[in-house]
């Protein structure tokens, strides 16, 4: 991301809200934790229960909160934001949410959204990147592990980096392979999900609908929808809704895309909220508008920056710049 530090200390956020007149923040995170999580450590960071309680304390100094009712309400029904105002947003289901994350946002009173990956509730199966997240944990701390690997890859020991780039490039496709490795090495998933349970169970998730959280979908099991085919793509949204509709008892259907919206197609847009009767979707690319109105985008709140208050105006910032070479809407075919 450009550096913005400089220009960054000069925009009040009041001020950058007047400019751009982007009243709306949809701030996105996956987990918290104080300890290292071996099932994400190596893909991506996460923030501490400090760290989360600073991005909160800022948010709603600015931003009012508010729930997926009243952002529905301005989307679907174009209802006019009164105040700037926020939905919070979690992806993956993780466990972290019902213990340490519902706790602080119930203390301050703050609504939520929890996208869930209905294959992986009750802890039945582990996202294929949380495998490769654990195959390079022991990577990094096991000798004989090592060897294997070194042996799988044909590759010299100079090559770990290797080795841990190339894990990183598997795709769901991949998947067989990946549990291959696995075996290879003695990793045993079923047992990592048994003993440490990173996911949120059905009871965990009913206490929170029970609290006034809302849940949407996240796919099945999360692939790039990118590789996938068109088939695939539809029993994706259509089985995990069915699951939620189901297990849950909830009409109001919402969708977060999987790693990402990129190259998603008009058409399959049109049959998301038309035929699946999504409500509405959730992409990743900042402040940005789409030409679909139901899609909207989040800000990622996991970045190396620590401070939110840069993460935020670095946002509003590009959405200036890119607003000046008119590149602030996602384009589609
Ligand atoms: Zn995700």
């Amino acid at each position: 991301m450009m550096n913005f530090k400089i220009v960054n200390h000069f925009f009040s956020q009041n001020l950058l809200i007047k400019l751009t007149g982007q009243k709306l923040i949809l701030p996105f995170y996956h987990t918290i934790s104080e300890q290292r999580l071996p099932h994400i450590s190596n893909l991506y960071q996460i923030r501490s229960t400090k760290q989360f309680d600073r991005d909160l304390d800022y948010l709603c100094s600015h931003f009012k909160p508010i729930s997926i009712k009243e952002l529905d309400d301005i989307v679907c029904n174009n209802k006019i934001l009164d105040k700037p105002s926020f939905h919070l947003t979690f992806d993956d289901g993780l466990k972290e949410i019902y213990t340490e994350i519902a706790p602080i946002l119930e203390r301050k009173g703050i609504p939520a959204t929890f996208f869930i990956n209905t294959d992986f509730v009750d802890n039945k199966s582990l996202f294929y990147r949380y495998k490769v997240s654990l195959i390079i944990e022991r990577l990094n701390t096991n000798n004989e592990s090592k060897k294997e690997l070194i042996k799988y890859f044909n590759l010299s020991e100079i090559s770990i980096g290797t080795i841990k780039n190339r894990l990183l490039t598997f795709g769901i496709n991949d998947t067989p392979i990946i549990d291959n490795i696995a075996n290879l090495i003695e990793l045993d998933f079923a047992e990592y999900l048994r003993i440490q349970q990173p996911y949120m169970s059905k009871r965990d998730i009913n206490e929170l609908l029970g609290k006034g959280f809302s849940i949407g979908s996240h796919s099945l099991n999360h692939p790039c929808f990118k590789e996938i085919d068109i088939n695939e793509k539809k029993r994706q949204i259509n089985e995990s809704f069915q699951f939620i509709e189901k297990e849950f008892n909830l009409k109001d259907l919402y969708f977060s895309f999987p790693f990402s919206d990129e190259s998603v197609e008009i058409k399959f847009m049109d049959w998301l909220y038309n035929t699946a009767n999504c409500r509405l979707s959730f992409g990743i690319s900042g402040i940005k508008s789409d030409y679909i109105k139901f899609h909207i985008h989040r800000i990622p709140f996991e970045q190396e920056s620590t401070r939110v208050q840069d993460i935020i105006k670095n946002e509003y910032l590009y959405f200036i710049v890119k607003s000046i070479f008119n590149k602030n809407r996602i384009k589609r075919q």
